[in-house]
């Protein structure tokens, strides 16, 4: 059986990811730290899940809904997404990667909301996998979320803890890929070529289905109907490395590369223009 839990009215559509690629451009260049690129590639993805899906995420309650950033590397744009829904304050988002700050490049335990401490790319569908497993084991009606990276599909691990979802028939799992078609040093085609990814995810006994990763109105009916299925559920989400900023868009060196005032001007000028 399906289950709805979109609100009835849903949320402006696009405002909070215009938003959220601002402040991941802000926060990039008063920090210093890279991986741009991947963050605003799931900003849509953030807002579907952490605007209009997501229950009681940090909350503590036995029965909220989890999310695991599997590629932790694009921290901010969760940091972004906690902060717009106000579970984060501005003071403490604005600590991203300051000493002693609990927001760092990579997501850590100790942040409500964090599930998993992640980055170590492969590991975070194992880690959703064990969270959704010992949920469904107690018949709780909470889901887990997890986004993944395309590249991070070359990793051995994800296909073992695929084929456990599936053996086990987690329908409370529900993976994201973002498919953005880079990986830190080239197009992931030319390094390890995964496609067609949605083919093998449907392989290992998957639920899979394409979607526009930037498409934040599709992304949540998408992720709204992904339980009951009597499986677990992919999403394959075609995004692009550095979406909103013309300059950053599927260039390869923003996934590492800093920002100048210069450059940070230039990129917030081009969201101002297009929200
Ligand atoms: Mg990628």
């Amino acid at each position: 059986m399906m289950q709805c839990h979109l609100p009835e009215t849903p949320p402006e559509t696009g405002r909070m990811s215009v938003t959220l690629r601002r402040w991941i451009i802000e926060r990039s260049l008063a920090s210093r730290v890279g991986h741009i690129g991947s963050a605003l590639s799931i900003v849509e993805i953030m807002a579907a899940l952490w605007g209009r899906i997501l229950r009681s995420p940090a909350s503590g309650l036995a029965d909220r809904d989890r999310f695991v950033l599997a590629k932790g590397h694009a921290a901010l744009a969760l940091y972004a997404a906690m902060h717009y829904q106000g579970l984060l304050d501005e003071e403490t988002f604005n600590s991203f990667c300051a000493d002693g700050s609990l927001l760092g490049v990579h997501p850590e335990r100790g942040l409500p909301g964090v599930e998993a401490a992640t980055g170590s790319l492969g590991q975070g569908l194992s880690v959703a996998c064990g969270l959704a497993y010992a949920l469904k084991r107690r018949r709780s009606p909470a889901r887990v979320f997890v986004v993944l990276s395309d590249a991070e599909c070359n990793e051995g691990q994800v296909w073992e803890a695929a084929s456990f979802a599936a053996h086990h028939a987690l329908d409370n799992l529900a993976a994201v890929i973002d498919l953005n078609g880079m990986q830190a040093m080239g197009q992931t085609r030319a390094i390890l070529n995964m496609a067609p990814m949605a083919d093998r995810w449907r392989a290992f006994g998957w639920h899979a289905s394409d979607v526009d990763g930037h498409d934040e109105a599709a992304l949540g009916a998408a992720l709204d109907d992904s339980t009951g299925r009597g499986q677990p559920v992919v999403l394959v989400a075609h995004t692009v490395l550095g979406k909103g900023v013309s300059f950053m868009e599927n260039q390869l060196e923003w996934h590492y590369r800093n920002l100048t005032p210069e450059l940070a001007d230039q990129a917030l000028e081009e969201l101002g223009s297009r929200s």
